[in-house]
């Protein structure tokens, strides 16, 4: 498993578990998005109404599991979870909304990956708290109307652009997660070593933030390997040369990218002297999938001003030429 990936692995589950957030108070960061859900959670709490339906949207990692659970808690109601791939049948999804007691809060990950025969199932079950269903075969089979609880559904997404718009359309709340800043990140890093009881200095915990691509979930993920250096080589304290030094032998350099990344970058650069390139053709060259680039490779090194996306195709920018010391072409 690739330790700089969003996506969350096997081992990340109970360890994550363990870390998440409890309330909007302790999530740190993404403040305007904070700011807005604190002001939506306390109107509904005074008018005693379920809040209106939520959909996050950004790259893995960044908390959107955490928030749907922190809205559920806020609101003082409980959170069933599920997903867009582990619902098949219309039946599915029925289970689901006929077992929620009022005011509860829906968490569907990955909600861009419902069929669409079950995204339709839902339109009037987020509209008007029912569910159309139909009975029977043939000339007999007829349509029945069932109530539901009111609910609060917790979308999330890591493109809002797969959505389709009739679905974006019935959530009253879009909220961004954009990648931490790198503060933030450290005082993640920070929260999660008190919480291992693992004693770290500033330097080290903003070492560690440098490179975790402005994702907590990577930054938790190399916090925790760097612990285990601290163990076997030093006395179980962290500090900066510790942290730099394990990060180095993780292969995660400077600025949180590691051998995919630079065997996409120098593929770019060396046979294509920089782009512009097209994504199928970066594929073919490094052997992935063009879309896990597009979802997985690509988004850091776009934010960060690495790559650059043109009509033409992907083009590495100056900034990769003097990160790996390179001359810079003339235009
Ligand atoms: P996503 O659902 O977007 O993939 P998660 O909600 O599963 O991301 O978050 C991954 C991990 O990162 C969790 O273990 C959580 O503890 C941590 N995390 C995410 N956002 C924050 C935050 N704002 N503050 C503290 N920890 C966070």
């Amino acid at each position: 498993e690739r330790i700089l990936s969003g996506e969350a692995g096997e081992q990340d589950l109970s360890f994550e578990q363990s870390l998440r957030p409890q309330t909007l108070k302790q999530y740190i960061g993404q403040d305007k998005v904070k700011a807005n859900l604190e002001v939506f959670i306390e109107a509904a709490r005074l008018r005693e109404e379920t809040l209106d339906h939520v959909l996050l949207y950004g790259p893995p990692g960044l908390g959107k599991t955490t928030l749907a659970a922190i809205i559920a808690n806020e609101m003082g109601v409980n959170l069933r979870t599920t997903s867009g791939p582990a619902i098949e049948r219309p039946g599915d999804l029925a289970a689901i909304l006929t077992a929620l007691e009022p005011g509860d809060v829906l968490f569907i990950d990955e909600i861009h990956r419902l069929p669409r025969s079950i995204e339709e199932v839902l339109y009037p079950a987020m509209e008007d708290f029912c569910l159309d269903i139909v009975i029977g075969k043939g000339p007999s089979a007829r349509s029945v109307r069932l109530d539901l609880p009111p609910f609060t559904l917790v979308g999330a997404t890591t493109r809002a652009g797969s959505l389709s718009a009739p679905l974006r359309d019935r959530f009253g709340v879009l909220s961004r997660l954009e990648y931490y800043q790198e503060n933030h990140l450290q005082e993640i890093v920070t929260r999660t070593a008190d919480l291992l009881e693992t004693g770290i200095s500033e330097q080290a915990a903003g070492e560690i933030a440098r490179r975790s691509r402005g994702t907590p979930r990577i930054a938790n993920r190399l916090l925790k390997r760097v612990r285990d250096f601290a163990q076997v080589r030093a006395n179980g304290v962290i500090d900066e040369n510790l942290a730099d030094n394990a990060l180095e032998l993780m292969q995660v350099d400077r600025l949180g990218l590691d051998h995919i990344d630079h065997k996409l970058l120098k593929g770019i650069i060396e046979k294509f002297r920089g782009g512009p390139v097209g994504l199928e053709t970066i594929a073919a060259t490094i052997g992935e999938e063009s879309h896990t680039i597009e979802d997985v490779y690509e988004p850091y090194l776009l934010q960060i001003g690495f790559l650059q996306r043109t009509p033409r195709g992907r083009m590495a920018t100056a900034e990769v030429y003097r990160h790996f010391n390179l001359e810079v072409p003339a235009e």
